[in-house]
């Protein structure tokens, strides 16, 4: 089966004068997403008739489902019904159903309606209402017959929660029917830190691929690799079964690398490691601001931690964090010291590749261990970066290598 091609729309001057946030495409395309289906376009279009006309024939030729927010109120700038039945060449038709139920919608709350919400029980010849519970005005499912090949459109109000509780209500399960498979939805994210987010790609070069089932997106955030397994099938078993080949795969190729699952973070993976070896962990930081601490220690961890960038010490290299790491355990009650030598964070050695710092690891009975990183990349992100990859330089030595042995 051809993959579904969707176009989201909205609709409002609010939005293409920039005066509110259009979040409803975000939300729709995460929804249309996790159903499978491929959001190819996004188009925002103001109150114009001639403008949402236009839109509206261009994403009928190019996409198969169309969701669009906006313009279904009854106010003279609310377009959207004319503008469908207009794009398909169709009347507005009087659904006296439709025109009851607003009727009995004001009756309720004890107001008359006013004349203009009679357009709110007004549809495109040919279309099906989409029930708004909770609001005056339903929304509207439309096929088109007149293009090259069918496009259904959903067309839902503009406020986000009677949006979002029709979405759910009517539009998920329609869109289920036109996907054809099974009405259970799975994901399975993969967390992977140490190597950027193109090499892990190209090592797993027929996983990342649009159409592909389960379904294996990849996408980046201060230096985390997540890729994100999603299937769908009758079942959570059957979800589990179909993905299980996959998983297999991309945890045998990536190895080390892959440090959780879900919604594990390398500060809670790793203070799970340390719990197991019974390990505590005292850190002295002379060049991060005694952020690796921070996160070890809101993540639950057994950790005491100084932060001491401003210190006489200059810890620039492999024998001074050793030595500073076998002094600092020495004088502690833990049984393994983690040093972060100082950071250079001047723009000048970031721009040329000379802001090394170094790291190094002690631990009771263990012979010590260091390594150094790089500090560098965007501004906004490379602090974060840092920490992480001290976080994963003591998950790789906690894994099996450097566990802390009784103090004899
Ligand atoms: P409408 O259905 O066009 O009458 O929109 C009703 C209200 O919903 C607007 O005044 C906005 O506050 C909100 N709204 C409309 N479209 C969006 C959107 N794309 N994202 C977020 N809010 C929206
Ligand atoms: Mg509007």
């Amino acid at each position: 089966m051809l993959p579904i091609i969707a176009e989201v729309i909205a609709i409002g001057d609010e939005l293409t004068t920039g005066y509110r946030l259009d979040t409803n495409s975000r939300w729709i395309s995460q929804q249309l997403c996790d159903l499978g289906i491929n959001v190819m376009y996004h188009s925002t279009v103001g109150d114009d008739l001639k403008a949402n006309v236009d839109v509206f024939a261009t994403a009928a030729e190019r996409a198969d489902v169309i969701v669009c927010t906006g313009g279904l109120g009854p106010t003279a700038d609310d377009l959207t019904r004319q503008a469908i039945a207009a794009m398909a060449g169709v009347e507005l038709l009087l659904f006296d159903d439709q025109l009851e139920h607003l009727e009995a919608f004001f009756a309720r709350r004890g107001r008359t309606m006013a004349p203009s919400n009679k357009i709110q029980a007004h549809f495109p010849a040919g279309a099906d209402v989409i029930p708004n519970p909770e609001g005056t005005a339903p929304g509207i499912e439309f096929k088109t017959t007149h293009t090259t090949t069918p496009a259904t459109i959903f067309a839902l109000p503009g406020v986000p929660a009677e949006m979002k509780q029709m979405f759910f209500a009517t539009v998920e399960k329609k869109l289920m029917t036109i996907t054809g498979v099974g009405s259970v939805i799975h994901h399975h994210v993969v967390r992977c830190f140490g190597s950027g987010e193109s090499h892990i790609e190209s090592l797993l070069p027929d996983l990342v691929k649009r159409g592909r089932d389960p379904l294996v997106g990849i996408t980046a955030s201060g230096g985390t690799i997540s890729l994100r397994l999603t299937t769908r099938a009758e079942s959570v078993e059957r979800c589990l079964e179909k993905m299980s080949d996959t998983q297999v795969t991309i945890e045998s190729i990536l190895g080390d690398l892959v440090f959780g699952f879900n919604d594990d973070l390398l500060e809670t993976v790793l203070v799970k490691q340390l719990n197991d070896a019974t390990a505590t962990l005292t850190i002295a930081d002379f060049g991060l601001h005694g952020d690796v601490a921070s996160m070890l220690l809101k993540a639950g961890g057994n950790v005491a931690g100084t932060a001491s960038d401003g210190a006489a010490d200059k810890l620039t290299n492999q024998e001074q964090v050793i030595a500073k790491a076998q002094s600092v355990l020495s004088e502690s009650e833990a049984n393994c010291a983690l040093v972060i030598g100082n950071v250079n964070r001047s723009e000048d050695a970031i721009k040329n590749g000379k802001s090394q710092f170094w790291v190094a690891l002690v631990c009771d009975g263990v012979e010590p261990v260091s390594e150094s990183f790089s500090f560098c990349g965007h501004s906004a992100t490379r602090q974060v970066i840092a920490c992480k990859r001290v976080l994963n330089f003591l998950r790789l030595q906690q894994r099996g290598r450097n566990r802390p042995q009784s103090r004899a």
